[in-house]
């Protein structure tokens, strides 16, 4: 699809239905499925991805109620009435998800803005608020931005980055179990242990 959303916001859900992540900002829609910024922070959430069913929860309008998106909609509708539904949506989202959005609404594309009944309206509001997906899996590894595990911070004397185990061998980045979400935090763990270790060694 090739689309970039803003100011969306997401909830990660576990197999028990439990709500584990939630966050707000930027995604993406890639040939290979959804990525960008609350998609990799959220990724770090779902530690259990072999053996838990994730799903995650996509809010096109977190801005809005649903009281407030039906009204929203009510009045692009009153200035379309006469226009085939297909047609009616193209202050509300993006030219992109028009189409996959009528298809999951599952409302006639053809069907006139006037004869849209209430009930079709409500599950159109509940759909901009709740589109579901199933997650399948991560990229490989070789596509990973950053990863978990490593060395136990426990083993690290944190003064130095000197191993307690063995004298003489230091740690700096991502070779220690630390990860940190995307927008800098992984660089400043490398450049901030790498110098620590640096000197200290
Ligand atoms: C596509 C991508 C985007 C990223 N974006 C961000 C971001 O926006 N913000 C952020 O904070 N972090 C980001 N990261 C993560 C961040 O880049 C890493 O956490 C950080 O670079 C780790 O630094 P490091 O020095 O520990 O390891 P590395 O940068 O991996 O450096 C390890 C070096 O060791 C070399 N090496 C490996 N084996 C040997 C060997 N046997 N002998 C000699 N040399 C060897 C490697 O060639 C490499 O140069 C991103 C990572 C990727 C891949």
């Amino acid at each position: 699809l090739g689309l970039t959303l803003k100011n969306i916001s997401i909830k990660v859900k576990n197999s028990k239905n439990k709500t584990i992540y939630t966050d707000f900002g930027e995604m993406m829609f890639a040939h290979f499925g959804l990525t960008g910024p609350v998609i990799l922070s959220a990724s770090a959430h779902m530690k259990n991805i072999k053996s838990e069913h994730y799903m995650i929860e996509l809010d096109l309008k977190p801005g809005l109620s649903e009281k407030q998106l039906d009204e929203r909609i009510l009045r692009d509708f009153s200035e379309n009435l006469n226009k085939d539904f297909k047609n009616s949506l193209n202050k509300l989202m993006p030219k992109k998800l028009i189409d996959p959005i009528i298809e999951m609404s599952e409302i006639d594309p053809l069907k006139k803005v006037n004869s849209i009944t209430k009930s079709e309206r409500t599950a159109l509001v509940k759909l901009l608020k709740c589109i579901k997906f199933s997650v399948v899996d991560f990229c490989p590894i070789e596509q990973a931005i950053v990863t978990s595990g490593g060395i136990n911070v426990k083993e690290i004397n944190p003064s130095t980055m000197e191993s307690k185990i063995v004298d003489g061998l230091f740690f700096a980045g991502e070779i220690i179990d630390v990860d940190a979400y995307t927008g800098g935090f992984n660089l400043q763990i490398a450049f901030s242990s790498g110098f620590l270790a640096g000197t200290s060694c």
